[in-house]
């Protein structure tokens, strides 16, 4: 129960961490932090103190939002396509997505002029389910009569966490998640 995770929102209730409870206990016993949420059929008990299990908690002293910096991964593509093929825009789990280059590295070398990117980076690479990624191959968009849903761009900002819809459920979360996290069907290692 002590290892149970604990949300952890900042002073102005957007979620930053996750902690445990050993540690939201103590931050409370500290009274940096106080409990937004609890579970009040369940209690943390010692010789000192009883309290009722803490889900979600705010810390008293901390106003910013850690931003993380946006590496260029096959995962943070997807997350930036908003788990959509870029190609016939449906939606699909992180699994189902493979990361298309828009245009292939075999036909780089005939671009007329060098673009102004590379060809593994955020402007030439996008989410693209089996089936679009099989039918595009090795073609340039104007060849297979395909089109993007959207520019490929490098994100500015990504949320700081990513929240399993299981988890948050399970433990109650759901109300807090508006800002900074992303909640995602199942969790990858990111
Ligand atoms: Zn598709």
């Amino acid at each position: 129960m002590l290892n149970s995770p604990v949300l952890t929102l900042n002073t102005g209730m957007v979620p930053i961490d996750i902690c445990n409870v050993r540690e939201a206990v103590i931050l409370q016993v500290l009274k940096k932090a106080e409990a937004i949420k609890v579970d009040e059929n369940q209690r943390i008990r010692s010789q000192y103190l009883s309290l009722p299990l803490p889900r979600v908690i705010m810390l008293f002293n901390f106003h910013k939002i850690p931003r993380k910096k946006v590496i260029h991964s096959r995962l943070n593509i997807i997350y930036r396509d908003d788990m959509r093929c870029q190609y016939c825009g449906k939606r699909y789990s992180v699994d189902e997505l493979t990361v298309d280059h828009v245009i292939p590295l075999s036909r780089w070398k005939e671009m007329p002029h060098n673009p102004p990117f590379k060809p593994n980076s955020w402007e030439n690479q996008v989410s693209a389910c089996r089936r679009c990624n099989t039918q595009k191959g090795n073609k340039l968009l104007h060849e297979c009569h395909m089109e993007l849903i959207k520019n490929p761009v490098e994100p500015q900002y990504m949320p700081y966490l990513v929240i399993s819809k299981q988890k948050a459920n399970k433990y109650g979360w759901i109300e807090f998640l508006k800002y900074n996290v992303r909640v995602v069907d199942m969790i990858d290692t990111m």
